[in-house]
């Protein structure tokens, strides 16, 4: 017998269709880079984003092309994140945070001829335009300045394509969007996303045991657009007719605070860094929000300290904990409690909290260590491995990346955790040795490179120090050369015309030699522990 059933392929112009016919009412907000509010309603994202796709049809974007966009959070991006794969294109969003060097290795690799960018990115784009092949730059001009010669304006490009729009005829495992991931040999991964994985995904974290996102609903993904997609966030809320809330450039903790009691904001979704600062805010200004309380608090990319969940208890937010990977489109498992754990007491309650929770459905998780598959008992540790439909099943065009996936399928997280009976998840430690600062990874493998070539140094480690801001901050553990002497300051100097000033080490501390396995290689978990209590000079607040 066969099954009887449709088949219909899943795609991202669904998600927009349901948006505009179902829910044309339902308000996307934005704050623009002069803090002003931008508002309008689902009938014009879904006016524009097809205005968008059929000017990139003109402009002859091919099927399965990459469109880079390089913006803030805000409605255009979104019109993005619907016109681009809707044109039969692939959203390719580039990181705004990263160095210049590795946006021209991702441009390069990747391959997009268009991008569309907000002004007040510009001056970014001069820093690496003269290295980078782009045909067309498409400039989301806020502030009505000049454009720079041969841009076009963002609104004059796609009057140019309204009611023009021709549906491409799309297949579900067409692709659709295309990430960028640090990797732990330091250069970028790609990640590409089908449409099938995004309507997949979307529907998943929408459940009631997930994020429960529906039209009732009001979200702000504070976590960037530039970065897995937002969580996933805004396909999930266009699909399901809830409203969205951008805060454009301005992330700190009191805009964001006013946005969300001004707008009636029921979900955020963040890193710990943000969830800190928004705790220290409300700290320092009682009573100053009201409507924040009873707000849903998604917080992941990085663990959830017990702290943070208690102090935001304190503050009448309801914090739910999660992890993904832009591998897994990204979400992968959210915090919440069975029925049966009612009863634990307050404080098992917060330790049971700051567990990653439970997978999503459809994500299949299983944890291995050197004695094969691991009971889900609490405390046996290993990798773990997942499998699903919204699982990447290997990188864009790179060859030597096999090694992430096993033999029969499942890709390796590189995450050490323990799984319990009940089927939550615990995180314990990294198998890569990268660093996440602020929610953004820093390679500490190229840091270490760089500072290897310093002429005082003989070895050098970099490793990630607990910090109380940023979750993580490097840590350059160097062996010198006989008779040399280096300062932080002369490292920093010599580190920083080639990263990122937020990558560059922040503390430096002289060992006599670095530790090494048997192997030979450098034994980071033995410079982990010894400066584990690290006590840092630089701000922390
Ligand atoms: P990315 O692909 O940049 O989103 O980073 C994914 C990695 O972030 C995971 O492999 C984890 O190491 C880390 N991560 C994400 N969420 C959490 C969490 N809730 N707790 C601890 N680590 C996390």
């Amino acid at each position: 017998m066969r099954a009887t059933m449709m088949d219909v392929p899943l795609t991202v112009a669904q998600i927009l269709e349901r948006a505009g016919r179902l829910f044309p009412d339902t308000e996307i907000v934005s704050r623009r880079p002069d803090k002003s509010i931008h508002r309008y309603r689902h009938a014009e994202l879904h006016g524009r984003a097809l205005a968008l796709a059929a000017a990139l049809q003109k402009a002859g974007v091919k099927q399965g092309e990459p469109v880079a966009t390089l913006m803030w959070n805000h409605a255009v991006h979104l019109e993005a994140y619907f016109g681009i794969p809707c044109a039969g294109g692939v959203l390719h969003t580039l990181n705004l945070r990263l160095h210049p060097n590795d946006l021209v290795y991702i441009v390069d690799h990747a391959g997009p001829r268009t991008l569309i960018i907000d002004d007040v990115l510009l001056p970014l784009l001069a820093e690496f335009r003269d290295r980078v092949r782009l045909d067309r730059v498409i400039v989301v001009n806020w502030g009505k300045g000049a454009l720079p010669e041969g841009a076009v304006d963002y609104e004059d490009f796609i009057a140019a394509g309204a009611a023009g729009y021709v549906p491409p005829e799309l297949d579900e495992t067409d692709a659709a969007g295309l990430c960028y991931t640090s990797g732990t040999t330091g250069k970028p991964k790609g990640v590409v996303y089908s449409h099938r994985a995004i309507v997949l995904h979307s529907l998943a974290i929408s459940l009631p045991d997930v994020l429960s996102i529906s039209h009732r609903s009001a979200v702000m993904p504070v976590v960037p657009m530039f970065h897995a997609n937002a969580w996933g966030e805004p396909f999930a809320c266009a699909m399901m007719g809830a409203k969205q809330v951008f805060p454009g450039a301005h992330l700190d903790a009191v805009n964001l605070l006013d946005l969300w009691n001004d707008e009636g904001v029921t979900l955020v979704s963040g890193v710990p860094t943000v969830w800190l600062a928004v705790v220290r805010a409300l700290d320092e200004n009682p009573g100053r929000w009201p409507r924040v309380k009873g707000l849903r608090a998604l917080i992941g990319g990085a663990a959830a300290p017990e702290g943070l969940l208690r102090a935001l208890i304190k503050h009448g937010i309801d914090p739910a904990h999660g992890w993904g990977m832009t591998e897994i489109t990204p979400v992968g498992a959210i915090h919440s409690f069975k029925r049966k754990l009612d009863t634990l007491p307050p404080d098992a309650r917060i330790a049971h909290l700051a567990k990653q929770g439970l997978p999503l459905p459809l994500v299949e998780t299983r944890v291995v260590n050197d004695s094969g598959e691991a009971p889900w008992d609490g405390a046996s540790v290993g990798e773990l491995q997942v499998r699903g439909p919204f699982v990447a099943a290997r990188y864009h065009n790179q060859p030597d990346s096999g090694d992430r996936w096993t033999s029969d399928g499942w890709f390796k997280t590189g995450d050490v955790v323990a799984m319990d009976a009940d089927g939550y998840i615990k995180l314990s430690d990294r198998t890569k040795d990268l660093i996440k600062s602020g929610g953004e990874w820093i390679s500490s493998v190229e840091l270490e490179n760089a500072i290897m070539g310093h002429p005082a140094v003989a070895e050098a480690a970099v490793i990630a120090v607990a910090h109380p801001r940023w979750d993580e901050r490097p840590l350059a553990a160097v062996a010198l050369k006989p008779g040399n002497s280096l300062s932080l300051e002369d490292l920093r100097a010599y580190l920083a015309p080639h990263f990122a000033k937020w990558w560059l080490p922040d503390a430096i501390a002289i060992v006599d030699q670095i530790p090494r396995t048997s192997t030979g290689k450098f034994q980071k978990s033995v410079l982990r522990e010894r400066f584990k209590d690290w006590t840092w000079d630089i701000p922390t607040r």
